[in-house]
C-alpha cells in the first residue's frame, strides 16, 4: 500500500516528504498505524551526517505509539487493534542479552542504522522502486510502518498515545540513567548538563529517586525554568570552567554524587566529570558525532578521583520492563509526560519541528496523524 513517510536522502539537507510503497508483514512482523511519533535529537544527528547510517533513502523516526492493523502468521501475543509503543532497539529473545533481560544490549542493537527489517529484508519502496530503510528498523516518520514482533510492547488502550510515544525513547533514556544506571539514591546530588529530551527526563528521574539536590544546567534560559517544574532545585546558566565552579560552589567544594551528560559530550563532558565528586558517577546519556574519536579526561584524575564514566542507552534497562513501568508512574501522577510536548506537527511540517528544536525553542516535538 502507499503511505506517506519522512526519508533521510541526503546528509544537510531537509528531510522529504513522499509517498512511498509499503509491503504487507511478514510472519513475525505487524503493521503499525501510527498515532504520534516524537521528535528525538537522533534523527537530527543523522539529518546532519553525524550519525552515519548505511543507505539512503531512509524512512526516519523511532519514538513510535500507534495502534496495529495487521499481524503476520507466526506473531504472538499481539493482536490487531492493539495499541503499541515501538522500541529503537529490537529484543531478539535469543542474544545472550536477551537471555539475560537486558534487550537494551541486544545484540541486533548495532544493525539498527543498516536499515533492512530484523530478517535483512525491505518492505519500502520509493516511487522509483529503490529500496527505503528504516531506521532503528522502525522508520516511524510515516502514517504507517512494518516492524518485526521484537520491536513491539503492548500498552493500555486508554493512554493516550500521544503521552505513550515519549515512553519509546526520550523518557526511559533519561529517567532509566537515574534509576538504573546511577541508580540514585534518596538525598544524593544530582547535575545534569543539557536539559533537553533526554536531560529533563535525568531531572525527572532523579526527583524520582529522591535526590536532595538536582542542578540543572543549560544555556538556553527556557529549559532552566522548565527543570524546576521536573524537580530541579538549582539551574545553572554555564558551560566549560565556568559550569565545573558553579556547581562546586553550590555543592561546598565537594561536587555531586552524580552527573549526567545529556548533551554535546566532547563539549560537556571534561567540565561534568570535574564537577562530580571523588567516587561518583558520570553517566553519558548523548550521542557523539562518528568523526569525534575521543573525549579528553586525563587519566591520572580519573585514577585518583575514582570516579566512574559509564554509557546508558534505554537507561540501562530493557525496553519492555522499563515502557510499561514507566506508564504506570505516569498513571499515577508521578511521572509527567504531557508536560514533555512543547509542540506539534503535521507529518508535512516535520522540518519545521526539527527547526524548532535546533532553535532550542522544544522540549519535544511530536508529529500527529489523525485516528
Ligand atoms: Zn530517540
Ligand atoms: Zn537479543
Amino acid at each position: 500500500m502507499l503511505t506517506k513517510a519522512a526519508l533521510f536522502r541526503q546528509a544537510g539537507a531537509p528531510l522529504s516528504v513522499e509517498a512511498i510503497d509499503l509491503d504487507p508483514p511478514a510472519p513475525t512482523e505487524v503493521q503499525v498505524k501510527v498515532a504520534a511519533v516524537g521528535l528525538c535529537r537522533t534523527d537530527l544527528h543523522v539529518m546532519r551526517g553525524e550519525r552515519r547510517v548505511a543507505m539512503q533513502p531512509m524512512a526516519l523516526g523511532h519514538e513510535v505509539a500507534g495502534v496495529v492493523e495487521t499481524v503476520g502468521t507466526a506473531v504472538g501475543g499481539i493482536g490487531p487493534g492493539d495499541h503499541v509503543v515501538l522500541t529503537f532497539i529490537p529484543g531478539c529473545g535469543r542474544c545472550r542479552w536477551c537471555a539475560k533481560g537486558l534487550h537494551h544490549l541486544c545484540a541486533e542493537g548495532p544493525r539498527i542504522t543498516q536499515g533492512p527489517q530484523l530478517d535483512g529484508s525491505y518492505r519500502r519502496r520509493d516511487a522509483d522502486g529503490r529500496d527505503v530503510g528504516a531506521f532503528c528498523m522502525i522508520g516511524g516518520f510515516a502514517e504507517r510502518t512494518v516492524v518485526d514482533q521484537a520491536s513491539v510492547v503492548v500498552i493500555d488502550k486508554d493512554l493516550p498515545l500521544d503521552h505513550a510515544a515519549l515512553v519509546a525513547c526520550g523518557v526511559p533514556a533519561g529517567v532509566g540513567a537515574a534509576r538504573h544506571r546511577a541508580k540514585v539514591n534518596p538525598g544524593d546530588s544530582v547535575l545534569v548538563v543539557g536539559c533537553g529530551g533526554d536531560g529533563m527526563n535525568v531531572v525527572q528521574g532523579a526527583r524520582l529517586c529522591g535526590a536532595a539536590t538536582i542542578i540543572a544546567a543549560d544555556i538556553v534560559p527556557a529549559k532552566l525554568d522548565w527543570a524546576r517544574d521536573f524537580g530541579a532545585t538549582h539551574g545553572v546558566n554555564a558551560q566549560g570552567e565556568a559550569l565545573t565552579r558553579a556547581v562546586l560552589e553550590l555543592t561546598g567544594g565537594i561536587g555531586v554524587d552524580h552527573a549526567f551528560v545529556c548533551i554535546d559530550p566532547p563539549a560537556t563532558l571534561l567540565a561534568a566529570f570535574r564537577a562530580t565528586a571523588k567516587a561518583g558517577n558520570v553517566v553519558v546519556t548523548a550521542i557523539t558525532p562518528d568523526t569525534v574519536k575521543q573525549i579528553e579526561v586525563p587519566p591520572l584524575e580519573l585514577f585518583v578521583t575514582q570516579k566512574a564514566i559509564m554509557g546508558a542507552v534505554y537507561g540501562f534497562m530493557s525496553p519492555r520492563v522499563q515502557i510499561p513501568e514507566l506508564l504506570r508512574l505516569y498513571r499515577q501522577g508521578d511521572l509527567k509526560l504531557a508536560e514533555l510536548i512543547t509542540r506539534t506537527y503535521a507529518l508535512d511540517e516535520i522540518n519545521r519541528g526539527y527547526a524548532d528544536l535546533e532553535a532550542g525553542r522544544n522540549l519535544r516535538g511530536v508529529v500527529l496523524f489523525e485516528h
